[in-house]
C-alpha cells in the first residue's frame, strides 16, 4: 500500500526547518484557527478523532486532557515528551529533524487546550542537535508573534521552555520526567495522584508524545472525521513505525495504524536482508513481548498487538533473522533493563539483576535445571503493577515471551551444560542483588 505522507509530509523538502517553509505549506493556520476556538471545542474535536498517544501507553489523548481539574484556579502545565528512549525508536528525531514547527504548533494546540500558559519540552541529554533545532524553531514563531505575550493578538500567551534531561531511560516516564524538570533525581512517583492532578511542581500537567503533538495541527486543520477515517476503529490516524535491524531498508515509514507488520516489514522495508529468514519481531521496542514469524499478520495497531498479546508501544519494530542467538538477545535485553533500573522497587532492581544472572549463566555453558522456571517466576513477580513504574513490565514481559516462545534453545543450552565452578569473585554489595537465592 502507497500512501501520502502527512506526519512526514515535509522530509525531503529543502530547508524544511524553516519558518518560511512551514507557512509556505499552510503552516500556523491550525494555530490561528485554534485561537478562535474555547479549549474545551480544542478538546472535544481531539477526542471526537480517537487520536491515541503515540509515546507508548495509547491512551486516549483527549481524554486525558479532560482529566485536568476543570476548577483548578492555579497554573497548569503541558509537557512534550521528547526522551525517546526505548530501544529501537527513533520516530521524534525525525520528525524534530523534518518539521520542527509542526511539534511547536502541536504544543501550542495542546497548551491551549488545557489552559497552560507554559510548556516544556522535555528531550534526551544526547540529543543536542534536535534541542537545537526545537529552540531555534520556538525562537522563529516567538519572534513572529507565534508565541509569546498575547499571541497574533488575542488574549492568550504561551512561553515553551526546551529542558535536557541526562540521558536516562526511566526520564521518559512521565512522572520521572517531570522530578528531572524539578531538577531532582529521575525517580518514578507512586500514582495516584496522577501528574494531570498534581503533576509538575505540584500543578495539573499532562504529558504527551512528540508524535501525539505533531498530529494535533492536522486534526484542527483537516477535522477529527477525517482523521478518524484513517487505520480502524478506535485504532486510527497515520503511524510513524521506526523499522530497525535486519532489513534490508531500516528507518521510519508512515503508514496508517493496522497495516499488517508483514505490509511494513517486507514492502515498506524491503524484507530481510542478506535473503535471510525472519524469526522473530519486536513490535514496539524492546520492552514489547516479541512476536514469532509466524505472527506477521497481526495488525499494526494498539489493539491488535495487545490481542496478540503484546504492544504496539513507541511503534519502534525490531527485527531479528534466522542468525539470531535467542539466548544471547535475551540477555542484551536484560543487561539494558537491569542497567536502567531506578532501584525503587525490589521486583525490578533485583529481578532485572538476577536474570542476568541467570540468563549468563545459561550462556557460559553452566545452567541448571530449573533456571527456566526460575526466569519465568522472577518476570512473573516484576510485572502486571508490582513495580511503581512500568519499567519492572519492560523487562520482564519479552525476556518471558522469549523463554516461552523459544524455550527449545534455553533448553537446548541448558541440557549441555556443565555444572557452574565455584565463585572465583567475591559478590560486592554494590555488584549485584542482595540475595543468593538461585544463583
Ligand atoms: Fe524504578 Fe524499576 Fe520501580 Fe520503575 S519499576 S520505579 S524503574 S525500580
Amino acid at each position: 500500500m502507497r500512501v501520502d505522507p502527512i506526519l512526514l509530509r515535509a522530509r525531503g523538502t529543502p530547508d524544511s526547518q524553516s519558518l518560511t517553509a512551514y507557512l509556505a505549506a499552510g503552516g500556523y493556520n491550525a494555530w490561528e484557527k485554534v485561537l478562535q476556538m474555547t479549549p474545551e471545542a480544542v478538546t472535544a474535536e481531539v477526542t471526537l478523532s480517537e487520536l491515541r498517544g503515540r509515546g507508548g501507553a495509547g491512551f486516549p489523548t483527549g481524554r486525558k486532557w479532560s482529566f485536568i481539574p476543570k476548577d483548578h484556579p492555579g497554573p497548569r502545565y503541558l509537557v512534550c515528551n521528547a526522551d525517546e528512549s526505548e530501544p529501537g525508536t527513533f520516530k521524534d528525531r525525525e520528525l524534530i529533524e523534518h518539521d520542527p514547527h509542526l511539534v511547536v504548533e502541536g504544543i501550542a494546540i495542546a497548551a491551549f487546550a488545557i489552559k497552560a500558559s507554559t510548556a516544556f519540552v522535555y528531550i534526551r541529554g544526547e540529543f543536542v542537535r534536535w534541542a537545537k533545532i526545537l529552540e531555534r524553531a520556538i525562537a522563529e514563531a516567538r519572534n513572529k508573534g507565534y508565541l509569546g505575550k498575547g499571541v497574533l493578538g488575542s488574549g492568550y500567551s504561551l512561553e515553551i521552555v526546551v529542558h535536557r534531561g541526562a540521558g536516562a531511560y526511566i526520564c521518559g516516564e512521565e512522572t520521572a520526567l517531570i522530578e528531572s524538570i524539578e531538577g531532582k533525581r529521575g525517580f518514578p512517583r507512586l500514582k495516584p495522584p496522577f501528574p494531570a492532578v498534581a503533576g509538575l511542581f505540584g500543578k495539573p500537567t499532562i504529558v504527551n508524545n512528540v508524535e501525539t503533538l505533531a498530529c494535533l495541527p492536522h486534526i484542527i486543520n483537516r477535522g477529527a472525521k477525517w482523521f478518524a477515517s484513517i487505520g480502524r476503529p478506535r485504532n486510527t490516524g497515520p503511524k510513524l513505525f521506526c523499522v530497525s535491524g535486519h532489513v534490508q531498508r531500516p528507518g521510519v515509514v508512515e503508514l496508517p495504524l493496522g497495516v499488517p507488520f508483514r505490509e511494513i516489514i517486507f514492502e515498506h522495508c524491503g524484507g530481510i536482508r542478506d535473503g535471510r529468514e525472519l524469526k522473530a519481531f519486536f513490535p514496539g521496542g524492546s520492552s514489547a513481548p516479541i512476536l514469532s514469524a509466524d505472527q506477521l499478520d497481526v495488525r499494526a495497531d494498539f489493539d491488535a498487538c495487545a490481542e496478540a498479546g503484546s504492544m504496539l508501544g513507541s511503534g519502534g519494530v525490531i527485527v531479528l533473522d534466522d542468525t539470531v542467538d535467542i539466548v544471547e538477545a535475551a540477555a542484551n535485553l536484560a543487561h539494558f533493563y537491569a542497567h536502567e533500573s531506578c532501584g525503587q522497587c525490589t521486583p525490578c532492581r533485583e529481578g532485572s539483576d538476577w536474570a542476568v544472572d541467570i540468563l549468563e549463566r545459561i550462556l557460559d555453558g553452566h545452567g541448571r535445571p530449573g533456571d527456566l522456571e526460575l526466569l519465568q517466576r522472577i518476570c512473573t513477580y516484576a510485572s502486571g503493577g508490582m513495580t511503581i513504574c512500568p519499567l519492572g513490565d519492560a523487562f520482564a514481559l519479552p525476556i518471558a515471551s522469549m523463554v516461552k516462545k523459544f524455550a527449545g534453545e534455553f533448553e537446548r543450552r541448558i541440557a549441555a551444560a556443565t555444572p557452574s565452578p565455584p565463585r572465583k569473585k567475591p559478590v560486592l554489595p554494590w555488584s549485584g542483588p542482595s540475595h543468593g537465592f538461585g544463583r
